[in-house]
C-alpha cells in the first residue's frame, strides 16, 4: 500500500468543486484492498486520528476536505479494470468504488444496459456517487441512486467487514437496525425525525421498518468506507427525442414544466405504452443563458429561459410522441423555429453538455473570484412549485447580488449558485441562503436534494432535525465509529460527537 506525506501529493485532496478553504492533513493512504483499509482504520483508531474518505473530489460541500488527520483515497481500491462484473441476465454490475460514473455508463452500455441515476458530473466516483445519494436529470423518471443500490460491502472503524444486500435486514418493531458484521452485531436506535416526501440527501436516512443499506447511502463517508457496489442496471432505451426548447418569457417555460410533469406522472401510473412521458425537465434562468452565451453565442437573443428535456421512444413510437411535444411546446409559447431538437446520439449528447457547462462555468466563475460555491440544492413537494418560483424571484431579484438558476426542475429542486465578488457579498448571500432555508423547511422541503451536507451546510441541517435529531445521528455514529474517526466535521456538527448525552438514549 502507498502512503505519503509528500505536500504535493497531499495537495489535490485538499480540495473539491466546493472551494471550501483552510483544508491540512499529514498524510494520505491508497489502500488497494478491505485488509488494506481495516490496517488504516485501526492504526487510526488507536492513536485516534482522523480518516477522511475521499472520492475524485467533485462534491460541492468540502465532505472530502480534511481538517487534520489523513486521507484515505479510494483510487486504488478496485475501480474499473480489478472489478466491474456486469451480469447480463440479471441486469447488475458489481464494481469497486473507484470506477468513474462515465466508466461504468460506458461499460455497461456495451453490454445493451443503462445505469439510471444520472448526475450530470460523470467524473464522480460510484463509491462516493453513492455515499452522497446523488441524483441528477434523469431522477424524475428514475430517483436517485438510493434506488439503485443492490448491495454494499463496507468496513467499518472497528475492523469489521459488513456485507449488506438490499433486502436482507430490516429495522424492527422497536426502531432499531441491527447489523451483524465480520466481528461485531451493532444494534443501532434510528432517529425519530421523519424525512420529507421530497428527493433528500441530508442527514442519515431513516423510516419504519427501513433497509439497513439504506442508512449507509448518503452518509458522507462518516459511518464506513465502502469497497464494493452493486448496482441495478436497465435495458438500454432504444432512442430519446430531446432539445433544449427556448422560451421569451420564463412563466411559460413554468407552465409547460407544470403540464408536461403532470402528464408525464398520469401516464406512468396508467402505464399507457408509448406515451407522452419526460424522463429529463432541467431548466435555465435568464443568468444561467447569459452565462452559456459565452461559449454557445447561438443561444437565441430573445431567450430568457429554457428547458432541457428528454423523452424516451419505441420504435414506430417517435413521430406520434415528436408530434405531442412540439404541440405542447408551441401551446406554451416556446421559440419553436430557433429551439434546438434532435433524435440522434449526436445530437443528444450536444444537449446533455450543454446542460453540464452550467455547473462547470458557475464553478470554473467562483474559482476566478476566489469564492466558496453558494448553491442551494433544496427541494419541495409539488405542492409548493410555483411558491419556490416565486420565492426566489422575490429574494434574488432585489439581492444586488450576482447569481444564476438552473436544474431539476422536474423535481422542483433548482440550483441557485450565488457568485459573491468579495467576502462583503459571501455574506449576504450565504444570509439570504439561510431565509431561503427556513422558508423551504417551513414548506417541508429538504436542504439538500443530491450534494449532501458536508461540512459547509451543518448549521442548516441543525434547523431541519433539530438537536435531538443531531444526537440520535450523533449515537448511531458513536456505535459505528466509537473512536469517531470517519468523516469528522461531515453532517454532524463536532459538539454533538463530543456530548455525552449522546452516548446513550
Ligand atoms: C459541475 C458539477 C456538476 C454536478 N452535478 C451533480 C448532479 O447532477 N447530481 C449530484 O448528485 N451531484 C452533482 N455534483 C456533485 C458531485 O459530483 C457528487 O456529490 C459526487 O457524488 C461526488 O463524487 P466524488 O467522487 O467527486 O466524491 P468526493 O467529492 O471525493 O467525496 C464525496 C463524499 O463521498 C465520500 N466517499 C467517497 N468515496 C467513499 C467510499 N468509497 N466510501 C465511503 N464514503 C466515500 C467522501 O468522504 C465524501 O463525503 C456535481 C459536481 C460538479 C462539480
Amino acid at each position: 500500500m502507498i502512503r505519503s506525506t509528500d505536500p504535493e501529493i497531499i495537495l489535490p485532496y485538499l480540495h473539491d468543486a466546493s472551494n471550501l478553504s483552510g483544508g491540512y492533513a499529514h498524510e494520505v493512504v491508497f489502500p488497494e484492498d478491505e485488509q488494506d483499509v481495516i490496517h488504516i482504520l485501526d492504526e487510526a483508531c488507536r492513536s485516534k486520528t482522523p480518516v477522511t474518505v475521499a472520492g475524485n473530489g467533485t462534491g460541492l460541500v468540502g465532505a472530502r476536505i480534511p481538517f487534520g488527520g489523513i486521507i484515505l483515497s479510494t483510487t486504488k481500491l478496485g475501480g474499473f479494470r480489478k472489478v466491474c462484473r456486469i451480469h447480463e441476465n440479471s441486469a447488475y454490475a458489481v464494481t469497486g468504488p473507484a470506477i468513474t460514473l462515465r466508466k461504468l455508463q460506458e461499460a455497461v452500455s456495451a453490454h445493451g444496459f443503462l445505469y439510471p441515476p444520472d448526475p450530470t458530473e460523470q467524473n464522480a466516483f460510484i463509491g462516493a456517487s453513492v455515499a452522497t445519494n446523488a441524483s441528477g436529470a434523469r431522477s424524475f423518471q428514475y430517483g436517485a441512486t438510493r434506488n439503485w443500490v443492490r448491495r454494499l460491502k463496507i468496513v467499518l472503524p472497528t475492523g469489521d467487514i459488513l456485507e449488506l444486500r438490499r433486502g436482507e435486514c430490516f429495522a424492527n418493531n422497536e426502531n432499531y437496525l441491527i447489523v451483524k458484521g465480520s466481528k461485531n452485531t451493532f444494534e443501532l436506535p434510528l432517529p425519530h425525525y421523519t424525512l420529507p416526501h421530497t428527493k433528500h440527501s441530508a442527514g442519515y436516512y431513516v423510516a419504519p421498518g427501513m433497509d439497513a443499506l439504506d442508512l449507509f447511502i448518503g452518509s458522507e463517508g462518516t459511518l464506513g468506507v465502502f469497497t464494493e457496489v452493486e448496482v441495478e442496471l436497465i435495458p438500454k432505451p432504444y432512442g430519446f427525442f430531446s432539445g433544449i426548447a427556448f422560451f421569451e418569457q420564463k412563466e411559460h417555460a413554468w407552465q409547460f414544466v407544470d403540464q408536461v410533469r403532470e402528464e408525464s406522472l398520469k401516464n406512468r401510473i396508467s402505464r399507457e405504452k408509448d406515451s407522452l412521458n419526460a424522463c429529463v425537465l432541467e431548466y435555465f434562468d435568464f443568468s444561467a443563458l447569459n452565462i452559456l452565451r459565452d461559449i454557445y453565442p447561438e443561444i437565441p437573443q430573445q431567450a430568457r429561459s429554457a428547458i432541457f428535456f428528454e423523452q424516451e421512444i419505441r420504435p414506430g413510437s417517435e413521430t406520434r410522441l415528436t408530434t405531442e411535444w412540439l404541440q405542447l411546446l408551441q401551446n406554451h409559447h416556446v421559440l419553436l423555429s430557433q429551439s434546438w431538437f434532435g433524435k440522434s446520439v449526436k445530437e443528444h449528447t450536444r444537449f446533455r453538455i450543454f446542460r453540464h457547462a452550467i455547473p462547470a462555468l458557475v464553478n470554473k466563475i467562483l474559482r476566478q473570484y476566489k469564492q466558496m460555491k453558494i448553491g442551494t440544492d433544496f427541494t419541495v413537494p409539488n405542492e409548493h412549485f410555483f411558491d419556490l418560483l416565486g420565492l426566489y424571484q422575490q429574494y434574488l431579484e432585489n439581492s444586488g447580488l450576482q447569481y444564476c438558476t438552473f436544474g431539476h426542475i422536474a423535481d422542483n429542486h433548482l440550483h441557485v449558485n450565488i457568485l459573491p465578488r468579495n467576502d462583503q457579498e459571501a455574506k449576504k448571500g450565504w444570509e439570504l441562503y439561510n431565509q431561503l432555508a427556513s422558508q423551504i423547511i417551513q414548506w417541508g422541503g429538504s436542504l439538500s436534494a443530491e450534494h449532501g451536507i458536508g461540512k459547509i451546510k451543518k448549521i442548516y441541517l441543525l434547523k431541519m432535525t433539530g438537536r435531538s435529531g443531531m444526537m440520535e445521528m450523533a449515537l448511531i455514529k458513536k456505535k459505528l465509529d466509537p473512536d469517531g474517526i470517519l468523516g469528522r466535521g461531515n453532517i454532524i456538527p463536532e459538539e454533538f460527537l463530543n456530548n455525552e448525552d449522546a452516548d446513550e438514549r
